[in-house]
């Protein structure tokens, strides 16, 4: 018998069932076992969530990136019903079924360039992994084995696997874990905010072109196999790079034969206002282009990565040789997330989302840079329904402090108690609602926003601390 709950427990066995039995991902092993853990949330509709009390906010982050089409979508749910009865599973390594090949096709139609390849995984972190696997497997098969090291940002995230959290470069995610970092190599992140030595926006992108172009030269074009990048760096603080950093970027690879991988992970799928935000929005055709989250809003677990016809085909057709790409998963392309995939585009396509986003997510953007007025606001950046509020109480600290990070968390509980989650990472308070939002809601979740951050602005002046 299944409760308001979603299982036949109640709140308290399950929240006491959590203390005793989950593990949840960045767990608090020294708080394991005690109560007051995490939220349990019980139900959502559209852009909102409720928790186990009853509450109902706005999800500020789309659960994490992710809910595109908002909660509660019935042609999505009624396509994974209709598919998981239809054939829930076939095993991909000797077999096919239609929603991934539809999916497939959909995805090149609506990459840019000759993106038109497509190999699905599971997740983010398994399309990242992937991706970097085909790389290494590339450079195998051209015959040029060192061609391998990988040059990532500071402020990255790439996912959870050996690699891609090797090429993770957010400080906080490294204590305790062996990295393999043979070859990976980190550069700046593009985040003048924190990195001033580069002056003006134009002076900041030749300072990070110029040590790019020095790393490469340090190491040895050789010895480099990709550049891998999200357009914008979502985890790391929604950190948008200067004008023309991707283009200039883009250009050096393709001089240096080194592969460009953008991680769209979070970009992709509508979030900027286009299928993805390499093009239009950073004016590039990357090599590969990797995505998870909203290609379902979120549903169900699948990523993936789409490859240019010009990389793939130097290893393939007639220039084929070696082995088989036996990189892949029992669950790439999973008919049941396929299908949730494409009738998640449909409901993007027929509600006109990517339009939507185009129209209101200037407003959003407008209306969340008046937070920079708070003295104690440090920096508000942004693109598309991506944005960011970064807390500063010393205005000359080049990174954020501890009090910074205890004072965002206050600001996110506060916002919490009135209605709105955002997502906190470090001194950041960070918003990335569903693509369906209405103005009026970005109204409320800013006023929320502004309300819980001059009320602890005005605690922390109080105690003699701002
Ligand atoms: N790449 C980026 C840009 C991400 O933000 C994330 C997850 N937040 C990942 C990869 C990893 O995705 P997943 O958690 O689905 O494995």
């Amino acid at each position: 018998m299944y409760s308001e709950t979603g299982s036949q427990w109640n709140v308290a066995e399950l929240e006491d069932a959590a203390h005793r039995h989950l593990i949840s991902p960045a767990e608090e092993l020294a708080k394991l076992g005690t109560s007051g853990g995490r939220t349990l949330f019980t139900s959502a509709d559209g852009i909102y969530i409720t928790d186990s009390r009853g509450r109902r906010m706005i999800d500020g982050p789309a659960g994490m990136w992710c809910t595109q089409v908002g909660y509660n979508c019935k042609p999505i749910a009624d396509a994974i019903a209709a598919q998981a009865l239809r054939i829930c599973y076939n095993s991909p390594w000797y077999s096919l079924n239609g929603p991934s090949a539809g999916l497939a096709r959909r995805i090149a139609e609506f990459a840019p360039g000759d993106l038109n390849h497509v190999f699905f995984t599971t997740g983010g972190s398994s399309a990242v992994d992937s991706a970097l696997r085909f790389m290494q497997f590339f450079n195998n098969v051209l015959g040029r084995p060192s061609k391998k090291t990988i040059i990532c940002r500071i402020d990255g995230y790439h996912g959870s696997t050996h690699l891609t959290a090797a090429c993770s470069g957010r400080a906080g995610n490294r204590p305790n874990f062996d990295l393999e970092m043979d070859n990976v190599t980190f550069i700046s992140a593009p985040n003048r905010y924190r990195h001033p030595q580069g002056g003006d926006e134009a002076a900041f992108l030749e300072f990070l072109v110029a040590e790019f172009e020095e790393r490469i030269e340090s190491l040895g074009p050789q010895n480099i196999g990709a550049f891998l990048a999200e357009p914008v760096l979502a985890s790391g603080g929604v950190i948008v790079p200067p004008k023309g950093y991707h283009r200039r970027f883009l250009e050096i690879c393709r001089k240096h034969d080194i592969l460009y991988i953008s991680d769209e992970v979070v970009t992709g799928f509508g979030r900027c206002g286009e299928w993805f935000a390499s093009e239009p929005a950073f004016d590039i055709v990357p090599d590969i282009i990797t995505f998870a989250k909203g290609v379902t809003s979120g549903y169900v677990p699948l990523g993936g990565f789409v490859i240019s016809d010009a990389v793939l085909g130097r290893i393939s057709g007639e220039n084929a040789k070696g082995s088989a790409y036996t990189n892949g998963y029992t669950y790439s392309g999973h008919p049941v997330s396929c299908a949730a995939a494409l009738a998640n585009i449909e409901v993007i396509e027929q509600g006109g989302l990517l339009a939507h986003v185009r129209e209101v997510a200037p407003y959003f953007q407008e209306q969340l840079r008046k937070l920079g007025e708070i003295p104690l606001v440090g920096d508000v950046r942004g693109i598309g329904l991506l944005g960011c509020v970064e807390c500063a109480t010393d205005p000359h600290s080049q990174a954020a402090t501890d009090f910074d990070k205890a004072v965002a968390a206050r600001i996110d509980r506060l916002c919490y108690e009135n209605g709105l989650i955002v997502r906190p990472i470090g001194s950041m308070c960070v918003l990335s609602p569903a693509l369906i939002i209405k103005k009026e809601e970005i109204d409320t979740m800013i006023s929320i926003l502004r309300e819980s951050i001059e009320k602890v602005q005005a605690e922390i002046r109080a105690e003699g601390r701002f």
